[in-house]
């Protein structure tokens, strides 16, 4: 039997809200390009299938930018605040969402896995830990 976790989460401002219960799966931690612009540093991330979102509020405050030929990033319109990561033009990501960790509530029930894109982090820390690093996807 697959574990499932709740989730429940929502931006800083509060406009958007969203729950779900998916598969658990560990949190990825992104040290791309993107996310450190995004987000001033590394990004941790909770992917979800697509179907497993649920908005409470505020899925019409969600806004998209284009942030890849197969991808684009969400956040709120009034805060800011980053949420999800969606390969939506991607035959294989489109199907599951990226749920910004931080914008959960406690206690997320969930635990820290791979670091990912370590080959693009930024240059003023180290990846310190156990946990597994892929030089770009895992
Ligand atoms: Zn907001
Ligand atoms: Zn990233």
């Amino acid at each position: 039997m697959t574990q499932t976790t709740q989730f429940k989460g929502r931006c800083m401002c509060g406009a958007v809200s969203f729950e779900g219960e998916s598969p658990k799966e560990p949190v990825r931690t992104c040290h791309c390009k993107q996310c450190r612009r995004w987000a001033s540093g590394p990004v941790d991330a909770y992917s979800v299938p697509v179907d497993t979102l649920n908005f409470t509020a505020g899925e019409d405050k969600v806004k998209y930018f284009v942030s890849s030929e197969y991808a684009r990033r969400g956040f709120c319109a009034d805060c800011g605040s980053n949420l999800f990561w969606h390969g939506d033009r991607h035959p294989e990501f489109k199907h599951r969402v990226a749920i910004a960790v931080g914008a959960l509530e406690r206690p997320t029930g969930l635990v820290a896995g791979n670091h990912i894109f370590c080959e693009s982090k930024g240059d003023y820390y180290e990846i310190e830990g156990n946990r597994p690093k892929f030089a770009h996807e895992d």
